[in-house]
């Protein structure tokens, strides 16, 4: 969108060449056209994949428009087109509206200055986008603990899927009924039994019953044939485009299934990275290209808490941010063009030694063999206790940590987010996009403490989300999901009882290292010990054998070195945690050449 005709030309022109068979280049001459065209669109079922609006246009400025498109299409990447002396004003702007880029004029040649820009944008609108669908889908309730972690999984590792909710959805009912109809055992199509979960290998007849329409109740669904009871069903059911279909599968049977790898190729590397987080990617990479055999494990998906991050703002190179799974699939195809092998999921389930080897021992019970190790096991969520009811909707109204898909399902509902530092900041902006009301329940009596600055502005300026500060949550209620929250407030005491549809959780996290035992050192917390932060006399205790102390980020192993958030003082944030990884590397070599 420009004002001028010939500058208009240009970019359609230059679009158009690179993008034209993918996608529809439309244009229009002021922001008033450009929303009547967005408005239409809309209402044509289209899909918006890109705004890329001029900053200098009569009557309504770039970052005007793209503001009000947000509400329109709202996974849309914004580019704003700008002249160097409007940068200052940008820049400020550039905030409330999510511009994802801005782009100086002139952009000659678009090899160099525009394509590559708009191809990251639109290769990150691609993996989140769903398609009207004929891929994965995934049938369940939408309160249901196990249709949340199958939902999860599948979002975590970037597979595209469509979820079907069995109480609103005729189709959802109609794929449930089909796959019933198709098991071993005819009798359980009255609903009276569960139908046989040994179904992976079974066919959906996708044209079955298509004509069940009636309406579904909460637990009991009435379908004109056959009746369902959801109470009395395996769900989810995942069904594949190849009509297969699988009733309450694993995350490893789904991982198997979509193609991932479980299994390692060798029975020795000269590397295993326990961990798919930033710092255990970060290692990977490093190691890979350096010509190291090397194994990643990674028990659920790669791109560890990072990978719940909606916008990571601080993290160099990226001025308007990338999101943790961007960040992550683009690490995970980095590692993987090096070479590096990555199974997941797959747990690490026990380390040992074998003389000189390491050997790692995974959940299926496994072993693998190597030279050396890092352990980049990072951090797990610490979960909310003393909060009356809280286990009971855990799963189904109350996430820790969730990743930013479960705010699609919250559109236009009051949502509450405990937690006063910066992934709790994050994920209240990210919700707000979505959610009619989000409520940042904090502590302590100022953000200020934990919270990075930037994140505080942008709190302050998005009108739906507030912020109760010296607030705890003491209670929450509801029949079979989330519906209420008991409030306190811990300076007065005063009690608030509200309606709630969403309660997520970030409040910190604890080293996930109690598989470790004594196997390796760790301070009172369960943080690994490296470096010069183990003693002499722990080190004689363990049995440290060498005539020299640990290197940095070496544990109190031999060879086997820790990085990421899984350390004792580390930094807890993705540039370091991408530091560390890469740093042990080095010294990986160091001691490889002299053992
Ligand atoms: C919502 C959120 C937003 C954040 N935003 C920012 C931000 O904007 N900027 C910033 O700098 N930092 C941010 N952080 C912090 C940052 O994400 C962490 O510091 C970083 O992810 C730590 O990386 P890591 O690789 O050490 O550990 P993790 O990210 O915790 O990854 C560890 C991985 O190891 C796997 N694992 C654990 N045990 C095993 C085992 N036994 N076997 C196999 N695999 C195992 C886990 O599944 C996980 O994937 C954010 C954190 C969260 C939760």
């Amino acid at each position: 969108m420009d004002d001028d005709p010939q500058v208009l030309k240009v970019l359609k022109r230059d679009l158009t060449k690179r993008y034209g068979n993918r996608f529809r280049v439309l244009q229009a001459r002021s922001g008033q056209k450009g929303f009547e065209i967005t408005k239409q669109l809309k209402l044509s079922h289209g899909i918006v994949a890109l705004f890329l609006a001029d900053q200098r246009m009569p009557q309504m400025t770039g970052v005007e428009f793209l503001g009000k498109t947000m509400d329109i299409f709202p996974d849309a990447k914004r580019v704003l087109l700008t002249d160097y002396g409007d940068t200052e004003a940008v820049m400020k702007s550039i905030n409330k509206v999510n511009v994802d880029y801005y782009l100086m004029k002139p952009w000659h040649p678009p090899e160099v200055h525009l394509y590559p820009h708009l191809n990251d944008l639109l290769d990150d609108w691609w993996i989140s986008f769903r398609p009207p669908f004929e891929g994965i889908k995934v049938i369940g309730l939408r309160w249901s603990p196990r249709s949340h972690e199958t939902k999860e999984f599948l979002a975590r590792n970037g597979i595209p899927y469509q979820w079907l909710d069995i109480e609103d959805s005729k189709e959802a009912r109609r794929l449930v009924s089909s796959a019933m109809i198709n098991t071993k055992s005819q009798s359980h199509v009255t609903g009276e039994k569960h139908f046989n979960t040994e179904i992976s290998s079974a066919r959906i007849d996708d044209t079955s019953n298509k004509n069940n329409s009636k309406t579904a109740s909460s637990a009991a669904m009435s379908m004109s044939e056959p009746y369902l009871d959801a109470s009395l069903l395996h769900l989810p059911l995942v069904v594949f485009p190849d009509g297969t279909y699988m009733a309450e599968p694993t995350n490893l049977q789904l991982a198997e299934k979509i193609g991932l790898k479980t299994r390692a190729q060798m029975a020795f590397y000269d590397l295993i990275v326990i961990g798919g987080g930033p710092s255990g990617l970060a290692a990977a990479v490093y190691s890979s290209s350096e010509g190291l055999h090397t194994l990643l494990v990674e028990r659920h998906a790669p791109g560890g808490q990072a990978g719940a991050s909606s916008n990571i703002e601080n993290y160099l190179g990226f001025p308007s941010g990338l999101s943790g799974s961007s960040l992550a699939r683009r690490a995970v195809a980095q590692a993987v063009k090096f070479g590096t092998e990555i199974l997941e999921p797959q747990e690490v389930v026990e380390l040992r030694n074998d003389g000189q080897y390491r050997i790692a021992k995974l959940g299926d019970g496994t072993e693998i063999r190597c030279h050396t190790m890092i352990i980049a096991c990072g951090v797990t969520y610490r979960m909310l206790d003393d909060v009356k009811g809280i286990d009971k909707f855990t799963g189904a109204g109350v996430y820790y940590g969730a990743s930013m898909v479960e705010a699609l399902n919250y559109k236009g509902q009051d949502i509450y987010i405990v937690g006063g530092a910066n992934s709790a900041g994050q994920a209240a902006v990210f919700f707000a996009r979505y959610a009619k009301q989000v409520t940042l329940i904090v502590r302590s009596d100022t953000l200020e403490r934990k919270m990075s600055h930037y994140l505080i502005h942008q709190i302050n300026e998005t009108k739906n989300i507030r912020v109760w500060l010296n607030s705890v949550i003491t209670e929450v209620k509801g029949e079979y999901k989330l519906e209420r929250l008991i409030l306190t407030n811990t300076k007065t005491g005063k009690q608030h009882d509200v309606p709630a549809s969403g309660l997520f959780i970030y409040i910190g996290a604890e080293p996930h290292t109690d598989w470790l035992y004594d196997w390796i050192k760790r301070d009172a917390h369960g943080f690994i010990l490296t470096g010069s932060d183990l003693r002499q006399d722990e080190l004689e205790n363990q049995g440290w054998m060498l005539d020299r102390q640990p290197f940095l980020l070496e544990t109190s192993i031999p060879g086997v070195f820790a990085v990421g958030d899984v350390r004792h003082g580390s930094i807890k944030r993705i540039a370091a945690g991408v530091g560390e990884g890469s740093t042990a590397i080095q010294l990986i070599h160091q001691y490889l050449m002299n053992t």
